[in-house]
């Protein structure tokens, strides 16, 4: 970072995360300890609980309060794009936004969606041309990831379990739908199957543990503590496994070089959000289900 840059940047500025539930996100973790790495002493950022009803007005006061950006996770990322009054290019294509700069002055809001860039700097190579994808689930992640790819120029697949969603992706964004599922170079799980039983992740997927094997690299957007049984199954059977706090540590790092011109330091990001996701040490040695904690952003 050049002086020049830094002496740009206010002495103090709160950041945040907009979301309902959000008291289990790991994002001040991670973006507390980038900020503290940055030098940038008198930057916060907290959680920001606010309910669907409460959303647009909340919202549309925040930078008049004093707020400089915010992430925004579950449920709130279509509402966010709505209210605001400039958005990206592909935020507008996905239909939803992760992130809002506020800018107190004229009162204007700008909308962006990191989750699709943060999902390729998360991959182990960008994907190349005319490689292959499968892409499991049509909800909201889903539509960042298929953007994502198709701007690679990767030939897409999207099943999902309801094929009226996977339909309706494909007419906004392109790509295939499909019944089932097809060898590809790069399989990704945007779905929350398994979340409630990590064991039964396979029962609502059109695949099994061994058919992991056929994709070179597989990606799990849910993350937990100790791994998902997906990635788990994926990697016993060969194939390059990424992990949902990759990417989650992707989209923020770009969230917070939006607010603040700097480079992001994604690794100090990742052992902050890796720490805030450990269960106190007395929860370790006390019980055996403290390692299936709640997969949230
Ligand atoms: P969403 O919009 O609610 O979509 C949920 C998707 O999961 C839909 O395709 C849904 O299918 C499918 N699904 C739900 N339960 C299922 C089951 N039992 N069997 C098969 N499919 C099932 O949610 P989202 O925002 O896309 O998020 C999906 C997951 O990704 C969540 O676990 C979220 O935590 C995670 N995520 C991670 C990151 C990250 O940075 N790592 C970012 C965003 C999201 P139907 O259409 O049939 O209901």
């Amino acid at each position: 970072m050049t002086a020049d840059a830094r002496s740009d940047l206010p002495a103090a500025a709160r950041l945040g995360v907009l979301g309902w539930p959000v008291a289990h996100s790991r994002s001040p973790a991670m973006q507390n300890a980038a900020l503290q790495e940055l030098g940038l002493t008198g930057w916060r950022y907290q959680l920001l609980p606010v309910p669907p009803e409460a959303f647009t007005e909340t919202v549309r006061a925040l930078g008049a309060a004093g707020l400089l950006g915010a992430n925004v996770t579950i449920p709130h990322k279509e509402a966010a794009l709505a209210l605001a009054t400039t958005a990206t290019e592909r935020a507008t294509a996905i239909g939803a936004a992760n992130t809002l700069t506020f800018d107190a002055a004229s009162g204007t809001i700008h909308a962006d969606n990191t989750d699709a860039p943060g999902f390729i700097a998360a991959l182990p190579q960008r994907p190349v041309a005319g490689s292959t994808a499968l892409v499991l689930g049509a909800g909201g992640s889903a539509r960042a990831i298929v953007h994502a790819l198709l701007e690679q120029d990767v030939i897409v697949e999207i099943w999902n379990r309801t094929p009226e969603r996977a339909a309706a992706l494909v007419r906004d964004l392109g790509g295939r739908a499909v019944d089932q599922a097809h060898p590809a170079d790069l399989l990704v799980n945007c779905t929350a199957a398994g979340l409630e039983h990590a064991s039964s992740v396979f029962e609502g997927l059109p695949l099994t543990a061994d058919d992991l094997g056929t994709y070179a690299t597989v990606v799990d957007l849910v993350y937990r503590p100790g791994g998902t049984e997906f990635l788990a199954a994926a990697r016993s059977r060969g194939s390059t496994v990424v992990d949902g706090l990759q990417m989650l540590v992707q989209q923020g790092a770009l969230s917070l070089e939006a607010w603040t011109g700097l480079p992001a330091p994604a690794d100090v990001m990742l052992a902050a959000a890796l720490r805030s996701s450990l269960p106190p040490t007395h929860e370790l040695r006390s019980s055996p289900s403290a390692t299936r904690r709640s997969p949230r952003n």
